[in-house]
């Protein structure tokens, strides 16, 4: 090439990587067979107790990072029940795969980040892997139920007391837990038997209950409460509010909540989530979400005064100074005697009536609380919405809930944690 030519720098560039690669392959290739003649001979057991014998190799068609490497591995049958085993495949963990664990890794965090169809093209184009989405859906959700198992069982450790919470021993100034509920498209098998609402009663999605836990360092210029900054890790799955009340305080005490100054626990005031609040965090001062309360003060006025109508003010400052009970005697008065509107907006009434000692928002302010459920509702669009309400997705509750447990890892930084067990 004459010396002053531009060089086609990316042509370079990419036939380096894929020679890097090719030759990386064959390598790992060679350290695999090297491994294989000079391991220690081991006696394999069949399930049943029987030795079992050796029947030479098999081969394997193994994708790495590096790409495809060629493997084969030692086949042990047992003579009494023909039961094979695949001892290498063992020590290596692919049982029962054709891809590494570097590569299912790359697919599960792929997976969890986008439509398999979008991962299998990112894979591609970031890493030279072609795998079929279907293989991606497949080892995703495979993953994410090993994340689950995981969180499993550190969460009964954490219940027993005998797991140590990552906190730091140093306190935490205030300490919040929030949760809330969002529906995602399920197939129809998956709700037989439900209500829903749709005009004809029946459903279209499951509620997955999406739980967060985060601090406040103090306050910002304006004197509003301030996040810590990556403070926020989240759990959630599609199940009973009662196993999901176990779930979110698990991952409070995981957290750090008994060494926490002041807890609150912010939610938008549904009567499970109230549950959860007063079986779960009893100590907590729990402050229902003012957002969903000007929603419902709305909503009231708009049922007496047309659709464009807004809460009158003075309601507004009643809601705001958290005078409760004054609220509700003003909005009794404009009640019609009877009929139909009268009974929607009674039940309106008792929104506030039920919540009252939650909506104590002056007092709050004062405090310097956040005294709105904005995180965890981000997080039911981060988390959940971007990834599981997609056109045309019909999850299965299985399927939905391991990529749950896969993005809820994920986004709160723990899936190189959970990766790093898999192995230890
Ligand atoms: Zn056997």
């Amino acid at each position: 090439m004459a010396a002053r030519q531009t060089p086609d720098f990316e042509a370079w560039e990419s036939l380096m990587l894929q020679a890097a690669r090719k030759g990386g392959a064959g390598v790992l290739g060679s350290l695999l067979s090297h491994w294989q003649q000079h391991a220690p001979r081991e006696i394999i057991l069949c399930q049943c107790g029987q030795r079992m014998s050796s029947r030479g190799r098999r081969a394997k068609g193994l994708l790495t990072t590096l790409g495809p490497a060629p493997f084969g591995r030692s086949f042990y049958q047992c003579k009494l029940c023909c039961h094979g085993r695949f001892p290498d495949d063992e020590h290596l963990d692919i049982v029962g795969t054709t891809y590494s664990p570097g590569v299912r890794r790359l697919m599960a965090r792929a997976g969890s980040q986008s439509q398999f169809e979008q991962a299998a093209e990112d894979l591609l184009c970031y890493a030279g892997l072609k795998v079929q989405p279907r293989e991606i859906e497949r080892v995703a959700e495979d993953v994410g139920r090993q994340v689950e198992h995981w969180l499993c069982g550190q969460q009964n450790q954490l219940l027993q007391g005998v797991g140590t919470p990552a906190a730091p021993l140093q306190s935490i100034p205030k300490f919040y837990v929030s949760f809330d509920g969002t529906g995602i498209p399920v197939r129809k098998n998956e709700l037989v038997g439900r209500k829903g609402k749709q005009a004809d009663g029946s459903a279209r999605t499951r509620e997955v209950k999406l739980g967060c836990v985060f601090t406040q360092i103090g306050l910002d210029k304006e004197g509003n409460p301030q996040r810590d900054p990556d403070s926020t890790t989240y759990v959630g799955a599609i199940e009973s509010s009662s196993l999901f009340g176990w779930r979110i305080y698990a991952e409070a005490l995981r957290r750090g909540v008994d060494q926490a100054n002041e807890v609150v626990v912010l939610t938008d005031g549904a009567r499970y989530n109230r549950t959860i609040a007063q079986t779960h965090f009893p100590q907590a001062v729990h402050i229902v979400d003012l957002f969903h309360a000007y929603e419902h003060l709305t909503a009231i006025a708009q049922t007496l005064r047309g659709k464009e109508a807004k809460a009158p003010e003075d309601w507004r400052h009643l809601l705001e100074a958290g005078n409760i009970s004054r609220l509700v005697s003003k909005v009794g008065q404009q009640l019609p005697a009877s009929g139909k509107t009268k009974k929607s907006l009674l039940k309106q009434l008792r929104y506030f009536e039920n919540n009252a000692a939650q909506m104590r928002y002056a007092e709050y302010r004062e405090k310097k609380f956040f005294v709105g459920s904005g995180v965890v509702e981000a997080g039911c669009r981060t988390v959940i919405g971007e990834r599981l309400k997609q056109s045309g997705m019909h999850w299965s509750v299985r399927g939905a809930n391991a990529i749950i447990a896969l993005r809820c890892c994920v986004l709160s930084g723990r899936f190189e944690d959970f990766w790093a067990s898999r192995t230890s």
